[in-house]
């Protein structure tokens, strides 16, 4: 039989049987009442998982132009931004910005650090021209969780905003926008919210608003007023990706029978099985701030991590990530973002066991990791 495939990776992550089959169906058109009726339905879905009166609006875009729209349409030409750099998504911000001609002011944070609050402070007192915080909720090529809670409370004394890429982490974790003060909250289809990718979401508080009025960078098609007039008549100014939008809404009624409570529990769960695994086979982890949503890991042994992950796929059928940039061949990432359960840890673990040993690490003898991490969640299950 050719080997199973198992898909562990940071986005795309697997989409649940009766999330496709919703996918599957008919074609309603998007002017119809029918695509009314459902739009309505995701919008009032998207505000309970944002925890915000404000409007979510929804693209037909990957996550990238979400983030593209959450500068161009609350910022002018030659606007100071503070970047936190401390890993890929984070220097995105700063690409984008220097695209649309900011001034782009980096925070640097060493990989696998997470920023501190009061560095951000420090950066908004030494130059009060900054007009925005642009930083990752989950800075997926790390494992990182910056503390966005800590930063909203510190941009809500300024006149700067709080934009917060959360495009690996909403639906993870608690994210409330509304009690936290984020000003701008986005994230991407393909993670979390387990749809194929395709469908980006964001969502502006009335201090971000209330800027748009006077923002000058050009704009077309992410233009979030023009977007956000027309869904609030459930429709949407452009083409719709109309199965995604099918696949959204079965997503959060599961989500509400789910409850966010028990769906945060789990990613929370999963990550203490998966850190506690590796602990226990002697690999140390990447982050010091690890989010809920993968589990970054030195590869042992100085075994370059993209073999590892090589070996993974061709030998066992999973499918991981290894790193980027800074710890390229250096870490692997495990996902336990979206429809992840219990023994999909289990299989990640085993199959990493497996591998490691095949690069000739010499460790505790295998399942010691599948061990460790079933007691974590044996422990959880009470
Ligand atoms: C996946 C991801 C994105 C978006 O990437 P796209 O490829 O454009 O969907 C942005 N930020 C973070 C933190 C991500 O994990």
């Amino acid at each position: 039989m050719p080997l199973k495939h198992y898909l562990l990776t940071p986005g795309p992550t697997p989409v649940p049987e009766r999330v496709a089959l919703a996918m599957a169906q008919p074609i309603p058109h998007h002017r119809a009442p029918a695509f009314e009726a459902l739009f309505a339905e995701v919008r009032e879905g998207l505000k309970w998982i944002y925890g915000t009166q404000q409007d979510v609006l929804t693209f037909a875009c990957s996550g990238t132009g979400a983030m593209e729209g959450a500068l161009v349409n609350f910022l002018s030409p030659g606007d100071a931004i503070l970047t936190i750099n401390g890993g890929k998504f984070g220097e995105r911000w700063g690409k984008i910005g220097r695209a649309y001609g900011l001034a782009v002011e980096e925070l640097k944070v060493e990989w696998g650090s997470a920023v501190e609050p009061r560095a951000v402070e420090a950066a908004l007192r030494e130059n009060p021209k900054i007009q925005a915080v642009c930083v990752q909720a989950s800075e997926s090529s790390t494992g990182v969780a910056h503390p966005v809670r800590e930063i909203a409370a510190v941009t809500a004394k300024t006149g700067a905003l709080c934009v917060v890429d959360a495009v690996s982490a909403l639906g993870a974790m608690a994210l409330p926008m509304d009690e936290w003060g984020i000003d701008v909250l986005l994230t991407g289809s393909q993670k979390a919210l387990m749809l194929p990718p395709g469908l980006a979401f964001a969502a502006a508080s009335e201090k971000a608003w209330r800027r748009a009025e006077g923002a000058g960078l050009p704009r077309f098609y992410f233009d979030w007023r023009r977007e956000r007039e027309m869904q609030r008549k459930n429709q949407t100014a452009f083409t719709p990706a109309i199965s995604l939008v099918l696949g959204l809404a079965e997503v959060l009624r599961w989500m509400r029978e789910m409850t966010l409570p028990a769906i945060y529990a789990r990613h929370d769960r999963l990550a203490r099985a998966a850190r506690a695994a590796m602990e226990a086979i002697g690999c140390a982890l990447f982050a010091k701030a690890p989010v809920v949503s993968l589990t970054t890991v030195l590869s042992p042994g100085g075994i370059d991590s993209d073999k590892l992950v090589k070996t993974l796929k061709t030998k066992y059928g999973v499918t991981l990530v290894g790193g980027q940039d800074a710890a390229k061949g250096k870490i692997f990432r495990i996902a336990h973002l979206g429809y992840f359960d219990d023994l999909d840890i289990v299989v990640a673990v085993a199959a990493i066991e497996r591998a490691l040993a095949d690069h000739g690490w010499k460790q505790e003898p295998l399942g010691t990791g599948v061990g460790a991490a079933m007691k974590v969640m044996a422990e959880a299950a009470g």
